[in-house]
């Protein structure tokens, strides 16, 4: 019979008698019926069996709670680091249409000044060629007046 097969609270030597000690030392637990009992009982750190069960199952929840609270601050941490990513991105998002904004504004700028220094280049063209035909005009008068 293998140790897998040992009945739950019963010696898996003497299957008919209830474990009744575990022996810290041994690290073993111990029927009435085990050799090793006396001295077990006598020389070495024993508990009750009961009390045994107990202290592994309240470790045993320790182990399962302590795994569940890391999970727990693994997830917190993931959902402050999502959290921070989004507000980033948003923030990225943000700059993105300022500077998208802004280009527009600078844009919309140059054009308006650049129809401006057109206008003034057709004001100053019409200007000088105003004044040419006037000098033209001018002159064939002189012209004219020298001649009659
Ligand atoms: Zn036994
Ligand atoms: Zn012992």
């Amino acid at each position: 019979m293998s140790s897998q097969d040992e009945i739950p609270g019963k010696c898996k030597d003497h299957p008919e008698t209830t474990l009744e000690i575990f022996c810290v030392t041994c690290n073993k637990s111990t029927c009435k019926e085990c050799t090793n009992f006396e001295s077990c009982t006598a020389e070495h750190e024993t508990k009750p069996i009961l009390v045994a069960i107990a202290e592994f199952n309240k470790k045993a929840n320790e182990v399962l709670m302590s795994a569940e609270e890391v999970k727990q601050q693994l997830e917190a941490t993931y959902q402050a680091l999502m959290k921070d990513k989004e507000e980033f991105d948003a923030h990225v998002q943000l700059c993105k249409a300022a500077i998208e904004r802004r280009t527009q504004e600078i844009i919309e700028k140059v054009k308006e000044e650049s129809q401006e220094m057109l206008m003034n280049l057709d004001n100053v063209s019409r200007q000088s060629n105003e004044i040419e035909s006037q000098q033209i005009i001018a002159k064939s008068k002189d012209i004219r007046f020298r001649n009659n």
